[in-house]
């Protein structure tokens, strides 16, 4: 079987979907790995280590895309490179398939198996090819580093014959894995550090974090059978936002991570909020890639308000650390790639019954397969 692995085309975009730790395991286990010339640049990868690790470097990207039995890749394919695949290729890459519906119907017509990392199952089994895992912890790291970085302040208290330097005060806002990690990191760092989620098992992590939990009564909230958050009613959400107001007013750093599964993140702080911060505090929004949780975010930029908070919405927080992101994404696609891996004919064996490819099977055969968006 031959895979291949495109030079990411986004600008922005500093992974690359495998590592020459995960090509060499692609070979024995008796692949043929294809790999475009430069793909690792951003991440300290030189083409050297992906062909002494026995994969075979290429520039003639369409060729190859032409060619390739199994394609791995970060970012979703432009439309115009889903139509050089051949039919009954392999396709797997982030696709953001709830507002990609173009692409899917592309793929189903081209009759490409097209498989969504986002929507692999948060199942114990899949847990090793959890891609979006695998990136949110880090990006929960990088938020905490970037502000740091923003901060004109330490975070450790400090006791020193000068006179006290108190902790940072940080908030962190959504405790899945990327708030985990950020508030780990702040505790790290020595900070002070208060935590919010709607899930009530996330306050109980936060505080073995060594995290104050901020509590707020909102009534029954519930999760989905992947155990995401399901989305607040409004009335819910102006009760939360009234809660958190007074934590956001006295915190240095706030870092932002809500989701809802599938849909756009909740504005959770509102510019009175931000104009209620002191001068010189930050805000670093982790969802500001899919609209943001914080009111005048924007995405990729960092801005300052008049009153001297500053916005951080800088995109793929974890292509920041490329090189430990691609590792562990380059090993989320070699494990799902051996678990599908069909020994004897030594190819990636499609079963759309199968309970993980359920879950994030898209496309195969010609047609729409995943529940979620057949209709
Ligand atoms: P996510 O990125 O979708 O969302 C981040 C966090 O935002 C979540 O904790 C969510 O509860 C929270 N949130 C949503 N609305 C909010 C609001 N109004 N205010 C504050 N917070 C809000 O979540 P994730 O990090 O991908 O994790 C989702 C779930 O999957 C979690 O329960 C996690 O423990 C679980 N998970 C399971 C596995 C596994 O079993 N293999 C692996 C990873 C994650």
């Amino acid at each position: 079987m031959k895979i291949f692995a495109p030079k990411e085309t986004d600008p922005a975009e500093t992974r690359a979907s495998l590592d020459p730790a995960a090509v060499k395991k692609l070979v024995s286990l008796g692949a043929e790995v294809i790999i475009e010339s430069c793909i690792g640049e951003h991440c300290d990868h030189p083409d050297l280590a992906y062909t002494a690790a026995g994969a075979t470097i290429t520039t003639d990207r369409s060729g190859a895309l032409g060619s390739a039995d199994l394609i791995t890749r970060v970012r979703k394919p432009s439309l115009d490179e889903i139509s050089l695949l051949k039919a009954g290729a392999i396709h797997i890459s982030f696709l953001d398939p709830f507002n990609q519906m173009d692409l899917i119907t592309r793929f189903a017509g081209q009759k490409v198996s097209a498989i969504s990392l986002e929507m692999i199952p948060r199942t114990t089994l899949a847990q090793k090819m959890d891609a979006i895992s695998s990136q949110a912890n880090l990006s929960g790291y990088v938020a905490v580093i970037v502000a740091a970085n923003s901060m004109n302040t330490i975070f450790p208290m400090m006791m020193t014959p000068a006179g006290t330097i108190s902790p940072t005060k940080v908030f962190v806002l959504g405790i899945g894995v990327a708030g985990l990690q950020a508030i780990a990191t702040a505790k790290r760092l020595g900070a002070r550090v208060t935590a919010f989620d709607v899930r009530p098992e996330a306050l109980e992590q936060a505080e073995s974090l060594g995290a104050k939990a901020l509590r707020v009564d909102l009534g029954e909230t519930g999760a989905t059978d992947q155990g995401y958050a399901k989305e607040l009613t409004p009335e819910q959400l102006e009760k939360q936002i009234k809660a958190q107001a007074k934590v956001c007013a006295q915190s240095d750093i706030v870092i932002t991570t809500a989701k809802v599964f599938g849909r756009k993140p909740p504005i959770l702080i509102k510019k009175d909020v931000v104009d209620s911060m002191q001068y010189g505090s930050v805000i670093v929004d982790l969802a500001a890639e899919n609209g943001g949780n914080v009111e005048g975010i924007i995405s990729g930029k960092e801005t300052v308000t008049a009153n001297g908070v500053k916005l951080i919405g800088l995109a793929n927080f974890e292509g920041r650390v490329s090189k430990h992101a691609t590792q562990v994404l380059a090993a989320n696609f070699s494990n799902m790639i051996e678990h599908f891996w069909d020994k004897e004919a030594a190819v990636f064996k499609i079963n759309p019954a199968d309970e993980i490819l359920k879950g994030c099977l898209i496309t195969h055969d010609g047609a729409i397969v995943h529940e979620r968006f057949k209709s």
